[in-house]
């Protein structure tokens, strides 16, 4: 039997990039086929898109019976159709890959011989350089490595894309992850293995537009800082003995004050400026707290990462 190797693809309102993708990923796979002698899968992940991107993939894949697509009943993010492809692929060797040719198909043949010629566990995609991109956001992204290789053991490379060719064996060992907040950057890392990284240049989008704003790229970093550090939680901690300390140097400092030099007390204003600046302080700890019980409130709840309405999958699969 051959190998088989399962191109995850999530499609979030792509129906402008489906064409070109599958074009590309025809003329890779037709080119890997013959030289590996492998096959391969195509697993289109629909996250609830609003356009004809479900239309696209189902008339794709009454046409090609190597291209499968699992269908969601409502967007939920991209993490989860990643989930939702890793359970349902019928391949030795998995990829996973942007719909929007940002992830060149071409450099799959790479990533297959670093697995199978290496010994490699994993070979993923690293972006070299973030021009091209707006100052601010990359100083952001550098910010968030920076900070997140000090406070989180789940070390995380700067740059490391979710474009990547895994074997099975570590396939299986993310899906015994099955946590809620899917912070796969730092689930990659967290499962081990033998990654290796291939470096790359920033493609622009081709077509349609990119589904991250700033503020949702924000959003993902503290979800990925709390999902894999409780640093946080430290903080709080220290900020409160901190100010206990401070308070007792002051309230020590104000009894010698009026006890031995007999001066009162001085001002409503000190006093206001106190009160403003711890209630901050503690606004800002409960805050903390408050997004650590939020997670653990949906991970106890055990509310399924994806949920299927529609699905054309391998027989391999199915059985
Ligand atoms: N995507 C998805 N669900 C979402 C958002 C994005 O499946 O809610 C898919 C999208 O279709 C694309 C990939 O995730 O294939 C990357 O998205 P995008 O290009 O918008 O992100 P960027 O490349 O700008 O990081
Ligand atoms: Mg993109």
């Amino acid at each position: 039997m051959k190998p088989i190797i399962s191109l995850i693809i999530p499609c979030f309102n792509e129906e402008e990039s489906l064409l070109p993708l599958y074009k590309e990923i025809c003329s890779v796979s037709a080119s890997m086929e013959e030289k590996y002698g492998v096959d391969f899968e195509f697993l289109l992940v629909n996250d609830g898109s609003t356009d004809k991107t479900l239309e696209i993939l189902r008339e794709l894949s009454c046409k090609d019976d190597r291209l499968h697509y699992i269908s969601l009943s409502r967007n939920f993010g991209k993490e989860s159709c990643i989930f939702a492809g890793f359970e349902n692929c019928a391949g030795d060797y998995i990829a996973v890959l942007d719909a929007d040719l940002q992830h060149p198909p071409s450099m799959l043949a790479q990533m297959y011989e670093g697995i199978a010629n290496e010994g490699y566990d994993c070979v993923s995609a690293r972006r070299s350089s973030r021009a091209g991109e707006p100052i601010i956001r990359s100083f952001f992204a550098r910010s968030f490595y920076r900070m997140i290789n000090k406070i989180s053991r789940t070390k995380m490379v700067n740059g490391a894309t979710d474009f990547s060719m895994m074997t099975r064996q570590v396939v299986d060992a993310i899906l015994t992850m099955p946590e809620y907040n899917r912070f796969s950057k730092g689930i990659y890392s967290w499962v081990g293995f033998n990654t290796k990284w291939l470096h790359y240049k920033n493609v622009e989008r081709a077509h349609g537009s990119t589904k991250w704003s700033f503020s949702k790229l924000f959003i993902y970093s503290l979800e990925g800082i709390i999902s894999f550090s409780t640093a946080p939680l430290i903080i709080a901690s220290v900020l409160g003995i901190l100010f206990f300390l401070i308070s007792l140097i002051i309230i020590i400092y104000i009894v010698i004050e009026t006890f031995f030099y007999g001066t009162p007390g001085s001002g409503y204003a000190t006093i206001v400026c106190a009160i403003f600046f711890i209630g901050g302080i503690q606004l800002f700890c409960t805050g903390i707290l408050g997004q650590y019980l939020a997670k653990t409130y949906l991970e106890v709840k055990r509310r399924p990462i994806y949920l299927i309405k529609e699905s054309k999958l391998s027989e391999k699969q199915k059985s």
